[in-house]
């Protein structure tokens, strides 16, 4: 036990690595452009498999083009204990974003191997195909497949913006295996990622402990008044769709403000007939609703609704909310989260809880196995953006609390 605790990520390859992997799908402000099985994305999953091989593993693709690299366990019978995230980005993306998780991953493979450590289960780093959802939506789409939340013949029929299928997608690139997708179980999930928000660098923690992720429901609201002139009628006398929508949006604010962690968004608004001098008879927008707890995001939805109905009564206009899609709080493992909290206090890193306001692979993972995440700081919590960036010492210190929380689980997880 003592020699494996003090093995440790060398955080100059690691560094190297990611650098030389940003070289696939570079963008000339320094980001990166690697959509889901395109060219470049072909490039670094190749990097990926030939560089796990070189460190003794195994390779294989699932039928949805998930890469699993495996480092044999020593006890038999054992589900591998899995490290993974993505290695694709958005169209403008950022070099950390999943890439941090996979490579992450792979300097946990090289830390076990330099230090001779045997884990009793098989440790494996998955690379998850199409994370991001912006070349085929929805995001998440392989490993909602996997945890059975998607089926794959949907899957495969999603297009990209020129046709292509992701199931041709998957065949012309190479990316398709025999195993069938969902049939690898897990013994553990754990996932590193840039926090993608500005928490962990405000408060100066190297660490975030994810306790999971949290709720969020979206609803279309459809305000119905009476298309007139601007300038015959009076104030009084009018049915002001847009008046009536300013008023439920500044209400969207005010329910997020009165209830704790509550979030809401008002992404697009369209209005009818959008004309200078016409009083709109129709105003559409969208809410996003966001809560770590379900019952508080349920109150916030009773809250929502409650101010809309009095606001359209108020104003004399109709309003109609429409849900459009709903994503319920997702709470990680207790085992898999003390394993990460434990690993951060045995590296003595600086740390905090925190619930992860965006989506992840570890969302679906969750479903099927003991799911943990960890997160590391992010330069002014910008992602999804060329300017995206992380220190090495943070992406180090994340990829050695996956290490420990790893060598924890191994000895914890189907413990006999
Ligand atoms: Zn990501």
């Amino acid at each position: 036990m003592g020699m494996e605790n003090s093995i440790s990520i060398d955080g100059s390859q690691l560094w190297s690595d990611l650098m030389e992997t940003a070289r696939f799908g570079a963008t000339a402000r320094g980001g990166l452009h690697r959509l889901a099985l395109g060219a470049d994305d072909l490039k670094v999953r190749e990097w990926f498999a030939s560089t796990c091989r070189a460190l003794g593993c195994e390779v294989i693709h699932d039928s949805m083009g998930n890469q699993f690299a495996r480092r044999p366990g020593t006890q038999p019978g054992l589900k591998p204990i899995m490290i993974g995230s993505h290695l694709d980005t958005q169209p403008t993306g950022g070099r950390f974003d999943g890439i941090l998780g996979v490579l992450g991953g792979v300097a946990v493979l090289r830390a076990l191997e330099n230090g001779k450590v045997q884990t009793r289960h098989p440790i494996e780093v998955v690379n998850w195909t199409n994370e991001e959802g912006a070349r085929f939506t929805p995001p998440m789409l392989a490993s909602g497949v996997f945890a059975g939340v998607f089926t794959e013949e949907y899957a495969r029929s999603r297009p990209d913006r020129d046709n292509i299928t992701l199931g041709d997608a998957l065949t012309q690139g190479g990316q398709a295996g025999t195993q069938p997708c969902g049939e690898h179980p897990a013994a553990a999930y754990f996932e590193l990622h840039i926090e993608q928000g500005p928490v962990l660098e405000a408060e100066e923690k190297t660490i975030g402990v994810v306790q999971g992720i949290q709720g969020m429901r979206w609803y279309e609201v459809r305000v119905m008044g009476r298309d007139s002139h601007a300038g015959t009628t009076p104030m009084t006398m009018r049915a002001d769709a847009m008046w009536a929508a300013a008023r439920m949006i500044d209400a969207v604010h005010g329910v997020a403000m009165s209830h704790k962690d509550g979030l809401g968004t008002v992404g697009i608004v369209d209005c009818q007939p959008a004309s200078s001098n016409v009083i709109p008879g129709n105003v559409m927008f969208t809410v996003d609703l966001r809560n770590p707890s379900d019952t508080v995001l349920e109150a916030m939805e009773q809250d929502f609704r409650a101010r809309i109905a009095a606001l359209a009564e108020d104003c004399g206009v109709e309003a109609v909310v429409s849900p459009v899609w709903n994503s319920a709080a997702v709470h990680f493992d207790p085992t898999c989260i003390a394993c990460v909290r434990e690993a951060a206090e045995e590296e003595r890193y600086s740390m905090r809880d925190i619930v992860s306001g965006a989506g992840h692979d570890a969302a679906y993972m969750a479903q099927v196995a003991p799911t943990a995440m960890v997160f590391v700081p992010c330069l002014n919590g910008i992602s999804h953006n060329e300017a995206e960036s992380a220190e090495p010492t943070d992406a180090t210190a994340g990829a050695n609390v996956l290490l420990h929380a790893v060598m924890l689980a191994d000895t914890r997880i189907d413990a006999a």
